[in-house]
């Protein structure tokens, strides 16, 4: 077990293997979520004019304190028609233009009635042009991930689209001859199949494209011509079949339709048997069927892959720092990911750590990295965790 690949040889053999996908023009409103393939740069200056920061009175701050006579009206969408000469003020609200002559706003709270004006200095409650973002600023960077704040950004400077590597097409194919889909009654020695359900659940949240293909019966015949659907998508993920019994079919079937198996095992816990291949361009993860190596394999391997097609410039696990909430046993050979709650900033592992039990998974929020090595991880360890 010595030599098999570590969590991060086998990530760095998957990410070896994977390209951006070739990008496309996006609306910013479409592009929360996804990755930007070149920099997106500000069309105009932001704020377009210099504008005001408060509801009162435009001035010259030369005239303050003191009585000034009101000329005019600035609203917002509304500039004054006139300029603004001494001893004048022109009634302002947030965000109207500041009109010429003026480079001060009093706000109306520091004014009286008909109107006498606190002192202002140059420059207060102006917000100048330019002075957020210039035209032609990076607003966002190539390879930079476009959530909430990017989408704003972006929309104030007048970009209307964004060039975005196009969403990862993934084909999700459940293989076990065991499995039922949920809502049919169970015969004998049967299961509700639920891993092409939370594979796609965990596809959607990374940006992909989920392509959900008719589980198939631990069959040779039917596991190839399934699995050659599977490989014109971008990426296939296998659920099953890729351990050692004589029904786990899914590694000799790839070998047969020309996929190159680029790894198959890595010390890790649970998870161990996942098997990484390309055939072409097309990525092919073979995870393991225990629902929980499932969901592990594709947070270790598959969720950066995606990342990557989608053009992120950091596509690896987002691992954050933590404090273990209770001593936990390490193993000799593999790292293990273990499932947590997080209380409080206390990372408490869930009672029931086998890779079947998916039912006790759903009161986790973590995986824990437990690294290899030889006696405990004890209680107040600092650790690395992944959020589900
Ligand atoms: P396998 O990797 O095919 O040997 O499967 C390992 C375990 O996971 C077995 O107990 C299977 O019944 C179970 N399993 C396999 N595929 C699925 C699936 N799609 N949904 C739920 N459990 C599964
Ligand atoms: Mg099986």
């Amino acid at each position: 077990m010595a030599d098999l690949p570590t969590i991060d040889e086998a990530l760095a053999l998957v990410l070896a293997h994977t390209r951006p996908l070739a990008a496309e023009e996006v609306t910013v409103a479409d592009a929360s979520g996804r990755y930007a393939a070149e920099d997106a740069r500000a069309v105009v200056d932001l704020p377009p004019f210099a504008s005001s920061a408060m509801d009162g009175y435009a001035v010259r701050a030369v005239d303050t304190p003191g009585e000034l006579r009101v000329v005019g009206a600035s609203a917002a969408g509304r500039p004054a028609q006139v300029a603004l000469g001494a001893g004048e003020a022109i009634e302002i609200s947030t965000g109207a233009v500041v009109p010429e002559g003026a480079d001060a706003v009093v706000p109306i709270e520091r004014t009286q009635p008909g109107i006498t004006v606190e002192g202002v200095s140059a420059g207060e409650n102006v917000r100048p042009r330019g002075g957020d973002v210039r035209a032609g600023e990076v607003v966002v960077a190539a390879g930079a991930r476009i959530g909430p704040p990017q989408v704003g950004a972006l929309a104030a400077a007048g970009v209307v689209t964004v060039r975005c590597a196009r969403r990862p097409r993934v084909a999700v194919l459940a293989t076990g001859t065991e499995l039922r889909r949920p809502g049919e009654p169970l015969g004998p020695g049967e299961i509700y199949e639920s891993n092409s359900l939370l594979l796609s659940a965990q596809l959607r949240a990374a940006g992909a494209e989920p392509i959900l293909l008719d589980a198939v019966a631990d069959d040779e015949a039917a596991t190839r011509a399934a699995l050659e659907r599977g490989l014109d998508a971008d990426v296939l993920i296998t659920s099953g079949g890729v351990s050692v019994g004589p029904h786990d079919l899914v590694r000799p079937a790839l070998a047969e339709l020309g996929a190159h198996e680029v790894f198959w095992r890595v010390a890790v816990k649970p998870g161990k048997p996942i098997a990484f291949a390309t055939r072409g361009d097309a990525l092919v993860f073979g995870l393991p069927g225990n629902p929980v190596s499932s969901l592990v394999g594709f947070e270790l391997f598959v969720r950066p892959a995606l990342r990557a097609l989608q053009g992120a410039l950091d596509p690896k696990p987002e691992f954050r720092a933590g404090v273990l909430g209770a001593s936990l046993r390490r193993g000799p050979d593999r790292d293990e990911l273990v499932r947590a709650r997080l209380r409080d900033g206390v990372l408490e592992p869930v009672a029931g750590q086998e890779s079947h039990m998916i039912g006790r998974t759903a009161s986790a929020d973590a995986l824990v990295l437990v690294p290899r090595g030889d006696g405990e991880l004890e209680q107040g360890s600092a650790v690395s965790w992944l959020a589900l």
